[in-house]
């Protein structure tokens, strides 16, 4: 199924992002690992493209999975990264063999080194080719703080714009630990005359060293009142997670009462997390 029907058709969704292993020994634990979170029938399942290609064979290996044994509606992730056009047409081609009809089309993170073999420079670039040369739904990501390459967040939403022209059907946006950060971001992309379905991707925080991880790569901001929950339940780690949970549970519910209807949430390949918010979602939901 396309990503872009269950989006138009009003409902609310709730996603799910997983990702793949970087060693094959952890292959049949991410299997695992997945097919728990997808037995609490999220509307679809993304899975990310390791940083710089790494993961690629993996990506696919773990949506096939999801597709066949759970018969789940997946999106694999690709970037540019280290994309040559040919390793597109395989990726693309293979895509069609599973009967997988989406995919996230990222620019990805550039190596330290600056050294990549590419052929696609920006993701406006990737997503352009597969519009031309596949019938696959296109995501993008966009970001409501602004990319952290951007010189500023008008320039970001001037490209962003460039992507949906260019055949992007809806956008997953980065995490965000500040709902009115997305509302005035919705409100600035839908000015200048974006309107594809945005996703909200929430990431449970429910462990310390995610959080400054995650905030170094993303500069996403985070409240005080976020920051108060780590400072004092950061050293507990069950403490820790289930007031992460409950902090994205809040958050969504806050959006779902704001009319922001899909929701996509980075599980981090943690079934338990994952099943914590529907838990807490589910009269909202039904
Ligand atoms: P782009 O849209 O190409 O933008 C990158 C930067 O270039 C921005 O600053 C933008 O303003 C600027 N720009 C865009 N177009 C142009 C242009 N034509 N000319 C000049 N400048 C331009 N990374 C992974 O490695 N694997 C994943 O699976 C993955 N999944 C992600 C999922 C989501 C929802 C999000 C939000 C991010 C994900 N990332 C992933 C991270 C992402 O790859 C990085 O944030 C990356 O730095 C930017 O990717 P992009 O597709 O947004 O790039």
């Amino acid at each position: 199924m396309k990503i872009i029907d269950l989006l138009n058709n009003d409902k609310i969704t709730i996603s799910f992002e997983v990702f793949p292993p970087k060693k094959a020994e952890n292959l049949e634990s991410v299997r695992t690992a997945t097919e728990k979170i997808a037995c609490l029938h999220p509307s679809f399942m993304s899975v990310t493209y390791g940083a710089a290609g790494t993961t690629a064979g993996y990506t696919i290996e773990i949506a096939e999975n999801l597709k066949n044994s759970d018969g789940i509606t997946v999106m694999p992730h690709l970037t540019c990264v280290t994309l040559t056009e040919k390793k597109a047409v395989e990726m693309t081609d293979r895509l069609k063999k599973a009967g997988i009809e989406n995919i996230m089309a990222l620019r990805g993170d550039l190596p330290a080194d600056g050294k990549r073999e590419h052929e696609f420079e920006h993701a406006v670039d990737l997503i352009r080719y597969l519009k031309a040369n596949t019938d696959l739904c296109i995501g993008g990501a966009c970001y409501p703080e602004g990319h952290v390459e951007s010189a500023n967040k008008a320039e970001d939403i001037g490209y962003l714009r460039e992507k949906v022209d260019a055949g992007c059907d809806f956008l997953t946006t980065q995490m965000f630990f500040d709902n009115n950060i997305l509302y005035n971001f919705l409100y600035r992309i839908r000015e200048a005359g974006i309107n594809v379905p945005v996703l909200a991707g929430i990431m449970p925080i429910c462990n310390k060293r995610q959080l400054s991880r995650s905030v170094a790569l993303s500069g996403t901001n985070v409240p005080e009142r976020f920051r108060a929950i780590v400072d004092r339940f950061g050293d507990h780690p069950a403490a820790m997670k289930q007031a992460g949970i409950i902090y994205a549970s809040e958050q969504i519910i806050d959006l779902l009462a704001n009319n922001v209807k899909h929701i996509h949430v980075y599980t981090m390949n943690k079934p338990d997390i994952a099943e914590g918010i529907m838990h807490n979602l589910s009269e909202i939901l039904k």
